[in-house]
């Protein structure tokens, strides 16, 4: 017999945009393994063990490896292991490991989904990403490859698409924009750099040819790239230090 595991959404930042699901079980969590973008408020929810397996870009991680069977000895030991990540657990978050390599060792997993950081993003910008006439289709995109990974054609879907988010993909400015406008977009294609979301978020915006400047504003919190034509009017502007509209 063993537990299970929960590969938990902690959403992007603002602990109230937990689910009350995710909030329940990290108050029945035995143990929970987490991700460097989970803030302190969130981990507090439970009484249970906690580990920092985080990765954040360039700095240490725990390999993958190493997490997969941490995981599968914890739920040998306990019935509630809690997985908890940023966002949602399906995006960018290498899920599909963790899933993989449980369900070989026959161990229970359950997924709760999050709000995923370019949705925060989109309620920061008051912007949707689909518009009537404007924008039929969005990407979630990442031009991060990890290693030994094939390269992808993330480019042209972020070209394809009417709207695209990108993940990890601000520190990366000059080959982003070199990447796009080799696929074909217009250089003078609205972006929004949105840092923080859901925080004490900051954004930066104006025309993909000037990405890498727009890029350096940026103070070294994770970021999304936004990039399509529903970002006009916000792009014309300018830079907004928080937008917010709140319906009360
Ligand atoms: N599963 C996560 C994404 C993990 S990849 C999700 O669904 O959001 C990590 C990347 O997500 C970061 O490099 C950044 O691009 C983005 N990200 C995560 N939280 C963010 C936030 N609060 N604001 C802006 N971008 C964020």
């Amino acid at each position: 017999m063993s537990g299970t595991v929960y590969l938990v959404g902690a959403g992007p930042g603002a602990p109230d945009l937990l689910t009350l699901r995710a909030a329940r079980l990290l108050g029945e969590a035995d143990i929970v393994f987490y991700d460097a973008l989970v803030p302190e408020e969130i981990l507090n929810l439970s009484k249970g063990e906690k580990i920092a397996v985080g990765k954040r870009c360039g700095k240490h991680a725990t390999a993958q490896r190493f997490i997969n069977k941490r995981l599968a000895d914890a739920a040998r030991r306990y019935e509630v292991v809690v997985r908890l990540k940023g966002g949602d657990p399906m995006l960018f978050g290498r899920a599909h490991e963790e899933i993989a390599f449980l369900a070989k060792e026959k161990i229970k997993v359950e997924v709760v989904p999050g709000v995923t950081s370019a949705l925060a993003a989109s309620a920061e910008l008051g912007v949707s990403l689909t518009r009537r006439g404007v924008s039929r289709s969005v990407a979630f995109v990442t031009p991060r490859r990890g290693e030994g990974e094939a390269p992808s054609q993330w480019a042209r879907a972020a070209a394809s698409a009417d709207t695209a988010v990108l993940y990890m993909a601000a520190g990366d400015a000059e080959a982003v924009r070199k990447s796009l406008l080799e696929e074909g977009l217009h250089p003078g294609t609205p972006v929004a750099i949105v840092e923080n979301a859901s925080l004490n978020s900051k954004v930066f915006t104006g025309p993909l040819k000037e990405l890498p400047s727009i890029a350096a504003r940026c103070t070294g919190g994770p970021a999304l790239l936004l990039i399509g034509e529903v970002l006009r009017e916000l792009a014309e502007i300018g830079d907004v230090p928080h937008f917010s509209i709140r319906v009360a």
